[in-house]
């Protein structure tokens, strides 16, 4: 059994973690930490229609399609765990919030699904301070123990196997080959090769980037065309913070501010031919995010090459890959190699 797969069912309670949204950020801390207290961790299975088609149904019609996907995720934990872990996460960086939908999460998918087990909605603000995680954490692991030094041992543990993740995910990996690596399914090594002469920065949020069913498979279509992806993954920590202090002024929510930030940072960065947006449909933050890379590129000094790709449940892999290819075609030709 897997370290980071394991789906198993036994007399342990067992905690569900919806494989969506910030999944892509927090799992290994997720899992490190419940593995420690032996509670067992299921996940829903990965995105697939019948997931999107019954978060469609349980859901508002003007949710965006990550939401509704979640609804899904959601849906099929219900027999499945004991508890469904769905924490509150209002700000990560202790300046911005998440988007209003991630704020409103625990009590939309609660009124929306009858029958849910217990929800594990503990609150996450670290505007409340940098112990803030700690707090949040010893607070979720009261639930499962009273054993104070069990708990610290799990935090420990989700903060060590957390910060290899990142750092995983820095030196190019995507979330799936990171969670090889810590599960010793698969050796570290760098993504991509090298010699791949075309290099694109792929900008959006990890759960849309990373979900391949979502993305219909986005990231493997460009390396298939011989193309090197950079994403907001990849930005070192003191990359965001000097260009959000160098921004007139930051946007209210954390993940369009590292959207906005690794586009200023892959625009600085020569070896960069062009920028993609992978954007959701019906995303209020994005209406802003899409904008602004948009007039970030075209008034630069080297006028990058840039192209939005907007994903909703209807998107076809044709249609992405028809403009892909058009858009790799593009720079070929800019850059003499067609
Ligand atoms: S940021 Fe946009 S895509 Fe993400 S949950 Fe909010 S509205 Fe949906």
């Amino acid at each position: 059994m897997g370290f980071f797969y394991s789906e198993k069912e036994g007399d342990t309670l067992r905690v569900g973690i919806p494989r969506t949204l910030y999944f892509f950020t927090f799992y290994p801390l997720w899992k490190s930490f419940f593995d420690v207290l032996e509670v067992d961790v299921v996940l829903s299975p990965p995105s697939n229609k019948v997931l999107l088609d019954a978060g469609v149904r349980e859901t508002v019609n003007d949710a965006c399609v990550p939401i509704k996907l979640f609804h899904g995720h959601a849906a099929a934990l219900k027999e499945k765990a004991d508890f469904l872990f769905m924490p509150r996460l209002v700000s990560l960086d202790g300046k911005a919030t998440l988007c209003p939908k991630f704020l409103g999460l625990p009590d939309m998918v609660r009124y929306s699904i009858a029958g849910l087990p217990e929800i594990i909605e503990n609150r996450l603000d670290m505007k409340k301070g940098k112990l803030e995680l700690y707090r949040f954490l010893y607070r979720i692991g009261q639930r499962f123990t009273d054993n104070k030094i069990k708990i610290f041992q799990a935090i420990r543990k989700a903060r060590y196997n957390f910060s290899r993740y990142r750092k995983l995910l820095l030196r190019g990996l995507t979330p799936q080959e990171a969670f090889q690596v810590l599960d010793g399914k698969k050796e570290t090594a760098e993504a991509g090769s090298s010699e791949f002469p075309i290099k694109l920065a792929v900008l959006g949020y990890p759960y849309l980037l990373y979900d391949d069913y979502v993305s219909v498979g986005l990231l493997d279509i460009l390396k298939e065309h011989g193309v090197r992806v950079a994403t907001p993954e990849m930005v070192p920590g003191e990359g965001f913070k000097s260009l959000s202090k160098k921004m007139p002024k930051n946007l209210f929510w954390f993940y369009s501010n590292r959207v906005v930030w690794a586009g200023q940072y892959y625009l600085r960065d020569s070896d960069i031919d062009g920028i993609i947006h992978v954007t959701a449909f019906a995303c209020g933050p994005d209406s802003m995010t899409n904008k602004l890379l948009e007039l970030e590129t075209k008034y630069c000094e080297r006028k990058v090459p840039f192209l939005t790709v907007t994903l909703d449940e209807h998107t076809g892999e044709a249609g992405v890959r028809t403009r892909i290819e058009a858009f790799v075609d593009l720079i070929k030709r800019k850059k003499g190699l067609a």
